[in-house]
């Protein structure tokens, strides 16, 4: 929670508050009918996607390198079974596919939701 300046009266109120505590004045309606036009809200939506979109990439690029890293880790490691050194390498690598993975998926429910 935090505080802000009413607009209105510049009282400091909540900023969890529906209207403020001082003045009355709506904080609700004011800032999201009256305060965007439907052009901004559709951009706002638009940017929110794009974003997103976005953060979904780069959660499947960290699972490509975390792939990367585990693999060449083992690789350049001695290419071994045994250790728990080539066990935490595999790890990466195997948490890194399956992360991609998961986050591919998230990216194909999130291009067929929309
Ligand atoms: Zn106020």
């Amino acid at each position: 929670m935090a505080i802000i300046n009413c607009p209105s009266c510049n009282q400091k109120t909540s900023d969890k508050a529906k209207v403020c505590a001082n003045c009355q004045y709506d904080f609700v309606s004011k800032s999201t009918s009256e305060g965007f036009t439907k052009e901004q809200l559709t951009s706002k939506k638009h940017l929110a996607h794009i974003k997103k979109k976005y953060s979904l990439q780069m959660q499947a690029m960290t699972g490509i390198i975390l792939v990367l890293l585990g693999a060449s880790l083992w690789y350049f490691g001695g290419r071994g079974f045994a250790t728990v050194s080539d066990m935490l390498k595999l790890g990466l690598l195997a948490i890194g596919a399956a992360w991609y993975l998961v986050t591919r998926v998230r990216l194909i429910m999130f291009k067929k939701g929309n």
